[in-house]
């Protein structure tokens, strides 16, 4: 038995803390925040298989509510065409779960005497005997193990690899969702897969979610995003970073950007969609790269470990695959230093990948991306398979 430490409780810290509480691990999870992290995000799009194998070790009810796609349309503008030019259609076998259910399902899962909520760590360091964890109310405990879950602003990934800083990926995401049943165009509950616009120097998507309430037309969430298309005004940096704008906070500047790029350069629903949103946000694109998830006592998972980029839809995926891995591994009966060892040699390739990946994608589909007005189907599936190069797109056609 080995007394194992989460730090950061969201989606991948409790899946950790299930796998490795069933392995018979004495687990305390330390989370920050006290409010209910159920209404944080949005949708999350993850692989068919991970749902099944999160069903199979029962982290997830087998019923959770999830809205299932087979297709991808890549459309581009159009005249009027309500949704564009149909450019390629590609196989699309995914799951959209609502954020907030996810986690929900995963939380309940953990016993609430390991869940520590309001509970902030503020250090790690390693004694003769173990890891000590030492929280920003001056206690501190003793384990044999830290998984680090705690983010894309990880501190205990900035203490261990100091030069791993967010590098910028040079350009932003503008994201927005409202109910559908509060839609101004009722042909979106009609749009049952996943509509990808390329527009110029971006691309963005439209798609429904399920609400906390469930996958019923009327119930679902219209939610849609936008990569690129150029750097907006008024925006603040943290160390050559761009800061978030949350919800609610888009100076008049931002929103009429926003607007105009929706006006001039998306189809009509689409455009109209973007504009109808009463609170956009706007986030920034980063990578964060570590050369190893393992020092001494201490593994980084999820978005602690390395940060891939949205468009690459993986970050939750990979966290739970990371955290099925580390569970995985200390089950067995090897030394500590081994199992943590094996983690890093199952999924340090795969984030490395990742994140290679999401750089790609970045530039080929965003930043430099080419006139998609221009674009034949042919030449775009010619510039689709190039950007992705047969990595591990889980989406992507031919995937596994
Ligand atoms: C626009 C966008 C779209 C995305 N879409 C997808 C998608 O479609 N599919 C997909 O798979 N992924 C997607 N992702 C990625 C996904 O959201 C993240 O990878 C995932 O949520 C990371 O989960 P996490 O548990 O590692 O980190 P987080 O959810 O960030 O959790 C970290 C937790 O640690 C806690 N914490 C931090 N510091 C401390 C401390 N010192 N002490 C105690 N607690 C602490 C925080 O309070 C927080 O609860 C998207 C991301 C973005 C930005």
């Amino acid at each position: 038995v080995k007394r194992v430490c989460v730090v950061g409780g969201s989606i991948v810290g409790c899946a950790a803390a299930i796998g490795c509480t069933r392995a018979g691990h004495e687990v305390t999870v330390f989370e920050r925040s006290t409010s209910q992290l159920e209404t944080r995000g949005q949708g999350l799009v993850q692989p068919i298989r991970l749902m099944e194998k999160l069903i199979e070790r029962d982290y997830i009810d087998a019923d959770m509510p999830v809205i299932r796609m087979s297709r991808r349309r890549w459309l581009v503008r159009d005249g009027d065409l309500t949704m564009g030019r149909l450019l390629s259609e590609q196989q699309f076998r995914v799951a959209h779960v609502n954020w907030g259910t996810l986690f929900k399902n995963l939380r309940k899962r953990i016993p609430s005497e390991v869940y520590r909520a309001g509970r902030n760590v503020a250090s790690v360091e390693e004694t003769p005997e173990g890891i000590r964890v030492t929280l920003n109310d001056g206690s501190s405990f003793e384990f044999d193990v830290v998984l680090a879950a705690d983010g894309n602003m990880s501190t205990i990934r900035a203490k261990l690899f100091p030069d791993a800083e967010r590098v910028d990926g040079g350009h932003v995401v503008w994201r927005g969702w409202f109910l559908e049943s509060e839609s101004p165009l009722p042909e979106v509950g009609a749009l049952d897969e996943m509509n990808t616009v390329g527009f110029e120097r971006g691309h963005g998507n439209l798609w429904l979610i399920p609400s906390p309430e469930g996958t019923e037309r009327g119930e679902r969430e219209v939610a849609w995003n936008l990569y690129g298309g150029g750097i907006p005004p008024d925006l603040l940096r943290d160390r050559g970073v761009i800061r978030t704008v949350p919800p609610g906070s888009c100076t008049p500047a931002q929103i009429e950007y926003l607007h105009n790029l929706a006006a001039t350069q998306l189809p009509p629903v689409m455009g109209q969609v973007v504009m109808a949103t009463c609170e956009p946000m706007i986030t920034p694109i980063y990578d964060v790269h570590v050369p190893t998830l393992v020092r001494g006592r201490i593994a980084l998972l999820g978005d602690a470990a390395m940060v891939l980029r949205p468009v690459t839809g993986s970050g939750a995926t990979k966290g739970l695959e990371d955290a099925m891995a580390i569970a995985d591994a200390l089950a067995s009966e090897a030394d500590l230093a081994d199992c943590l060892a094996r983690y890093d040699h199952e999924r340090w390739a795969a984030a490395d990948g990742l994140v290679a990946l999401g750089k790609r994608m970045g530039s080929g589909l965003v930043t430099e991306a080419p006139d998609w007005t221009e674009l034949s189907g042919a030449e775009f599936d010619a510039l689709f398979t190039s950007v992705i190069e047969g990595r591990n797109l889980y989406f992507a056609p031919d995937a596994e």
